[in-house]
Parts: structure tokens; sequence; C-alpha cells
């Protein structure tokens, strides 16, 4: 989340808006990069040099003459370097290494037995060994690491703060990640703000400003991007959405320690258990489904798919999701708001529901110009949005001259203010 305005922000602001344009409509000429950035020639050559100076873009020929000299082109360098991205979730860890060109050049996805901070690091290791050997990258050439991790996350210190999910407190993830990789730096972020960034980077809300994407799971959460941006509130901690109040009395108990909670009542754990008690059980029975390992994935298959009491369970997580939509609809009037994660994939019905909600629920002037739609980057989302993190500081090019002698926290340090 970038909050300040001083030079150095601006700088690496002005960068990220000249890898857009070279990204997006490279081979260009440096003129053309300064009309489209708004950015004056004298800066656009600037970070031009820089950028080629780094490797990560190149001089590839000449374009049409307007007049004088005809002007050199300038393209990504997607080869120059590699980053490292994790999507971390309780019970499951997906890793991957990607070119500089959103190309996964190896993926890696194990399940995790534990959720210790020091065991889920060491996986973490193992993975990135094994995705280094698969692709024989030279892990030298992987700058940046970007990590997609739930709960509460301090994104600048690589903190996480709290995660209910998780169970931790005051864990110095990034430092932690760093260490066990050969000192790479690490940038993480909260799972649902990854995934946000994802869309507006690479998914259904390219090229849109304001949008917010709500990771239906075990736990729900929101990303905000408001104006380009995370939004992140005070502290980086906002979008807890899952924590919302439903029900004012005597509401299910929520993992957060309060009752009423939206996640209580609507997130996968919750909806499976209402699945369990409504369904009669001679059809679990009958068709050998154990109901303790029951998924989300599980109704969308017969003999659960149109059940009327599975058609109802989805009806109502699909009329408190909406409830949720409409009013974030109608405090933030974003462009798109973007549902993912697994409850998500109860496709259509859900959708429709939601959508009924929102036009039911908003103030028309809000309701009539926001798009809801279901991601098409499903369990995707927050790894690509580790990725673009990474790539972000990539082209800051905080890290390139001397690895680990960039901003982020040493591990003693975080360790000392995490205060464990
Ligand atoms: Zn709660």
């Amino acid at each position: 989340m970038r909050t300040g305005s001083n030079s150095r922000d601006l700088k690496v602001m002005n960068r990220l808006l000249v890898r857009d344009v070279i990204r997006r409509l490279g081979p260009i000429a440096r003129f053309e990069i300064a009309k489209e950035t708004g950015l004056t020639p004298s800066t656009v050559t600037v970070i031009a040099s820089e950028l080629l100076e780094a490797g990560i873009i190149k001089e590839v020929g000449h374009g049409e003459s307007s007049g004088g000299r005809r002007p050199i082109l300038l393209e990504l360098n997607p080869m120059a370097a590699n980053v490292f991205a994790v999507r971390l979730q309780r019970g499951e860890l997906v890793t991957a290494i990607f070119d500089l060109a959103q190309n996964i050049l190896a993926e890696d996805e194990q399940s995790l037995d534990t959720a210790l901070p020091d065991d889920v690091v060491k996986a973490i290791r193992v993975s990135f060994d094994s995705l280094v050997e698969k692709t024989g990258v030279d892990p030298e050439a992987i700058l940046w690491a970007g990590v997609a991790s739930p709960g509460l996350v301090s994104s600048h210190r690589g903190v996480v703060e709290r995660s209910s999910n998780l169970d931790w407190v005051k864990v110095p993830l990034s430092a932690m990640i760093s260490q066990a990789i050969g000192g790479i730096p690490v940038q993480v972020e909260n799972i649902s703000n990854a995934a946000a960034l994802a869309e507006k980077e690479y998914g259904l809300g390219r090229g849109r400003k304001h949008l917010v994407f709500i990771n239906l799971s075990v736990g729900i959460g929101a990303g905000i991007i408001s104006d380009g941006e995370i939004s992140g509130g005070v502290r980086g901690y906002a979008g807890e959405v899952g924590h919302v109040t439903l029900l004012a009395d005597n509401g299910p108990l929520c993992a957060c320690g309060n009752r009423g909670c939206l996640e209580a009542i609507c997130g996968t754990r919750a909806v499976l258990t209402k699945v369990c008690q409504t369904v009669p059980g001679s059809v679990f029975a009958e068709h050998g489904i154990d109901a303790d390992r029951l998924a989300v994935k599980d109704l969308l298959l017969p003999p659960l798919k149109g059940l009327p009491e599975v058609q109802r369970v989805v009806e109502e997580t699909g009329q408190a999701i909406g409830i949720l939509v409409a009013n974030l609809v109608n405090l933030l009037n974003p462009e798109m708001i973007i549902l993912g994660g697994e409850l998500a994939a109860l496709g259509d019905g859900l959708l429709e529901r939601v959508r009924g909600e929102v036009k039911h629920r908003t103030l028309k002037e809000l309701g009539q110009t926001v798009e809801i739609q279901t991601s098409t980057m499903r369990g995707s989302a927050a790894l690509m949005g580790a990725y673009a993190l990474a790539l972000e500081r990539v082209f800051a090019l905080e890290s390139w001259n001397g690895r680990g002698a960039s901003s982020r926290p040493s591990y003693a340090a975080a360790l000392q203010e995490g205060g464990i």
C-alpha cells in the first residue's frame, strides 16, 4: 500500500506508470511513453535509463520516424529476472516461480497439516527449493517474493498481526521467509487485498480504479481498491467484512468471539454445517458421502446438486452475501464487485441472488452502475496477487543493487517489533 507522497514514493509510482505503459503498449518509443503517462520526456528518459541499466526492459530496434530520427523502441525483458509467489491458507500452500511477463514457470501445491509459523516457513523453503530445481532458475535471479496471507497483515512491516484462521499472533512472516530463502526480500499482504490487486492487474477488473474483491471461504474478507490503490485504512486492516454483524441477537458464535458475524452465518464451514443439518442423513448414507469431509465442490455434484435443501442453503447464503454486497455498494460506490473463493464456485444461483439483493437494497444511482461478477481467476487470484506485489517491488528498483539492502526490516528488528 502506498500512502506517502514524498519524492521517493513519487519516483516509484512514476516507474510503475512507465512499466504499465511499456507492458501494455510495448514496443514503444520514449516520447510515446511520455504522452501516455503525462510525465515529461526528460523524466521518462531518466526512468527508462534506470530500467535499462537494471536489465528489466530492453531496446528493440527503431520505430517509424515522424520527421526526425527514427525513435528507439522499448519493451519488457521478461527473462531478465524472476519472482517467487506464495499463497498461504490454513491447510494449503501454493507457490510458484514467475518470469516478469506473468508466466508461471513452475507451480507447487501442497497440503499443510500444521499452521505453526516455523513449520509453514519450512514448507515454503522446501517448495522454493523444489521449484528452483524444476525450473533451473538461478536463485540469484529471483529478486523479490510476494506472499498472500490470511489475517490482519501489516504489509510495510511484514508482520501478520493476527490470524484467527491460522491461529497466529504477531508473526514476522516477511523476515522469516526471507531468511529461509536466501535473503530474497519478501512483500507480504492480506490474501483478499492480494486477490483484489490481481483482479485489477490481470482479471475482470482490468482498467477499473474502484473495485472490491470478496473472498468467500472459511473466512470472508474483502480487498478494496480505491482510485487504483489498495485501501487499507490506518493500519492496513480494512476489509474485514466477515465480521460485519448480520444478526444482532442470538446469532451463531464466530471465531472472533462475537456473535452473528457474516462469516459465522455464511463462511464455508457454516454453509456445510447447514447442509449436513438439513439434508436427510439417508442421502449421505445411500451415496457413501462422509458428512465430516463434505466440501463445497460436493454441493455442485449429484446427489446433492439440485436437492431442495441444498438450494435453500445456497439461496440463504446468497441473501446474506447480497446484503453485504449491497451495503458495500451504498458505502463505497465501486465500479465492480468480484466474488471469489470457494463459495463463489456455487455459481449462477448464488450470483443471481446477490444481484437481486443489490438491486433491491441499494440506491438506484449506485446499484445501477455497479457490475457484480464471479472471479474467473478463482483459486489463482491470490497467487497472481502475490506475484503482482513482488513485481511492483522489482520495478520499483528497491532491491536491484544489493539484495537484502532494501527497505525491509531485518529479521532481528521484526522479531523485536513483533514482540516475540
Ligand atoms: Zn466475527
